[in-house]
């Protein structure tokens, strides 16, 4: 019998660059996802199905086996933390870095830290390596105005080409991560469905080594 996979995606940018990688291994979407409010969707193998979620959601559907399959950010896999979860292949897509930033010309404070952040999990484990007291404030957006208001000391956040920290009198401090896509799977389907999965991974790793050849 042949397995059923189903592989979550992450919405927009990451959406954009994943399904060029998929189709290189056979799978493509039926419906063109951008004009569907659809959030499941078949594709041209008809084992395969699609689902469209929140970056954030990706890990959660994986963990607990609603996908045998998703891709989301290195940023997003960390502050997650991974439990249940292969991380195979890194997909070289939606590159950016996960960096500390602070107000412009304006050194951290020596004691104990603001930090204002979507990913307190990670940021928390990250001053604490440092051997940094740190106090994680969670925000869901406009991260870069903390440090202007006086909320935070600094901000931990997604920086690519650093426009966005500039526009708001900030500046990047340290580098935590290089952040890509990986492709990650459900431990429980890693062993149930190898024969489903194994080739979808080994063609998209050829998709992805093929990219990088051209870059
Ligand atoms: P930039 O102004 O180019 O440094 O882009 C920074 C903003 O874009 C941040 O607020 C991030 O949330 C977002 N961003 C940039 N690259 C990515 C990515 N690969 N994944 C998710 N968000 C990103």
């Amino acid at each position: 019998m042949t397995d059923s996979i189903t592989i979550a995606l992450s919405k927009g940018r990451i959406l954009d660059e994943t399904l060029p990688l998929l189709k290189e291994a056979g799978i493509e979407l039926v419906d063109d996802v951008k004009k569907s409010r659809k959030l499941v969707f078949p594709t041209t193998d008809p084992n395969v199905r699609v689902l469209i979620l929140r970056a954030t959601d990706v890990p959660t559907y994986v963990q607990y086996g609603g996908a045998d399959l998703g891709v989301t950010g290195k940023d997003v896999l960390m502050e997650h933390g991974g439990d249940g979860l292969y991380e195979p292949l890194d997909l070289n897509i939606s590159r950016c870095r996960l960096m500390t930033a602070g107000k412009k010309d304006c050194n951290a404070p020596e004691g104990r830290l603001r930090v204002a952040t979507k990913f307190v999990n990670l940021a928390r484990r990250y001053y604490a390596a440092q051997g940094r007291q740190a106090d994680i404030i969670k925000l869901y957006g406009a991260m870069e105005l903390a440090p202007i208001l006086g909320l935070a000391d600094e901000i931990v956040d997604i920086v690519d080409t650093g426009n966005t920290l500039k526009a708001n009198g900030l500046e990047a401090r340290e580098l935590i991560e290089n952040i890509s896509s990986r492709l990650v799977v459900n431990r429980a389907s890693m062993k149930m469905k190898h024969q489903g999965i194994n080739p979808i991974i080994e063609m998209m790793a050829v998709a992805v080594e093929k990219r990088r050849a051209s870059e």
